[in-house]
């Protein structure tokens, strides 16, 4: 049997997070708008009305550019792309061709520990077109979403696995967040996949006709199209059947299964020429210098300080650089503790982890980190005990909404450090418990700990555990 490998590139179109549309005013936002309720003479495709680039498109389109490692050249241009749809109404989208905003960047992704660089062919700006949605008996049209700026990003072939596509498309969306050229939400459709699988037996380099899966709008939708059309693929090879030609694909969700939609456009289709009612795009070195400068640290390069500057475990550390928040919210909390270690344990394993059973986003968190971060310095300045702080006082600050700091007076919760107190303690509990003290002496380990728990019930559970430790030994 042979042996295959798959090659997959991916194109992202992603919305640039601006206020206006890609050439003209209206609103870029048109989510719960009523439909065609958005929309101007430019973006409906009126005659004679002329666009307008839209600068901020352009600075975030930029800085997606950087963020994604890109060569951004001096001179770019937009061009017409021609085609047909009821969903475009100028009868072509604006979009740029052979000379791109962007080429040649590249990122990390990780795969069951395994690092792997995928290459950026180009990230180029364009308009969307507008939405339809088909009803029994006919198709409606919304063309609030013409126009909308788009930056479309493309990978090289460099994917192998359905698990690596949804790897490079998690890393892609995480980085277009940290840097904020989209909020590329892909429930409100922006951010979408187009994939172009081919496969070839291992070993061989070349790059066979592919299919291109248009459309796909999660994550899970992308990694099941690639692993389906990658097994049909393999099934037409075997049947002596590979693909003939480039062909443009389309994904069911319900069924499960890529269907043809029709044979892949070539570039010549399109009839692409410089769009004539555009100047070409100008960047000068001194606006890409001062872009630069806004872009602020990635996620992989948050991670890798992470591990190396604040010695955090790999898991913890891609834990907290999943997303924006995340990480700006534990930034936040080590900023003011002193003990970044100390601060994932609070967040991972208790916050985040309540978040989660009770299904809340960290941005609606009912603990601020300024708050959090004030809960482990009471443990760090040893007022308060480890336990107490993850029990009953985060608690009592997740569930009423108080500060640490009232939980502790209102619950009289200090630990006692007085020596005096806890040796006083510790002599009456080693007094009552004579058996206990014999075990002890015959061997019976478990004894001390049990002891150790009669002197924190005496105390009332406020005596500094390490104390008692200390001086129960001291005793015995
Ligand atoms: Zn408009």
């Amino acid at each position: 049997m042979t042996e295959f490998e798959s090659v997959i590139g991916i194109e992202i179109h992603a919305q640039i997070a601006t206020k206006t549309k890609m050439f003209c005013r209206c609103d870029n936002d048109s989510f719960d708008k009523e439909p065609n309720s958005n929309v101007c003479e430019v973006c409906m495709g009126f005659p004679g009305q002329l666009p307008v680039i839209n600068s901020e498109a352009v600075q975030k389109g930029i800085k997606a550019a950087l963020a994604l490692n890109c060569t951004v050249p001096e001179y770019s241009k937009f061009d017409r792309k021609n085609y047909f749809y009821p969903d475009l109404p100028k009868g072509f989208q604006i979009s740029q061709y052979d000379k791109p905003l962007s080429e040649k960047g590249w990122i990390e992704i990780e795969v069951e520990g395994n690092i792997k660089k995928i290459n950026i062919t180009r990230l180029h700006l364009e308009d969307d077109a507008g939405k339809l949605t088909h009803i029994p008996g006919g198709t409606l049209v919304d063309y609030n979403r013409s126009g909308s700026p788009l930056m479309e990003i493309v990978s090289d072939p460099d994917i192998r696995t359905p698990e690596e596509a949804m790897a490079y498309a998690k890393e892609i969306q995480n980085i277009l967040r940290f840097c904020g050229a989209s909020d590329a939400d892909m429930e409100k459709g922006m951010m979408r996949f187009d994939a172009s699988v081919s496969i070839r037996p291992k070993g061989e380099t070349k790059l066979n006709h592919r299919a291109e899966i248009k459309n796909l709008n999660s994550f899970k939708s992308l990694g099941a199209a690639i692993k389906y059309e990658v097994e049909r693929q393999i099934a037409l090879w075997n049947e002596d059947q590979p693909l003939k030609k480039d062909i443009t694909m389309g994904w069911a969700d319900d069924s499960g299964k890529t269907y043809f939609l029709r044979d892949k456009e070539g570039s010549d289709d399109y009839r692409y020429f410089p769009e004539p009612d555009l100047p070409p795009l100008i960047v000068t070195k001194d606006q890409l210098e001062k872009i630069a400068a806004t872009v602020p640290e990635m996620p992989a390069q948050k991670r890798k300080r992470y591990e190396k500057d604040l010695g955090l475990l790999p898991d913890d550390a891609r834990i907290l650089t999943s997303d924006i928040y995340t990480a700006q919210y534990f930034e936040e909390i080590v900023s003011i503790v002193k003990d970044p270690k100390k601060a994932v344990s609070f967040m991972n394993t208790i916050l985040l982890k309540r978040l989660k059973e009770d299904q809340i986003a960290l941005e609606e968190s009912p603990v601020n980190a300024g708050d959090l971060a004030k809960l482990i310095v009471l443990v760090e300045n040893g007022e308060i005990s480890n336990n107490q702080a993850k029990d009953e006082v985060f608690n009592a600050m997740y569930e009423y909404g108080k500060t640490a700091e009232d939980v502790v007076k209102e619950k009289g919760l200090k630990v006692v450090s007085d020596e005096g107190a806890i040796e006083k303690a510790c002599k009456k509990i080693l007094e009552n418990n004579p058996d206990t003290l014999e075990d002890l002496k015959m061997g019976k380990e478990r004894a001390f700990g049990f002891l150790v728990g009669l002197v924190m019930k005496e105390t009332k559970g406020q005596a500094n555990p390490k104390l008692v430790n200390e001086i129960l030994k001291k005793l015995i």
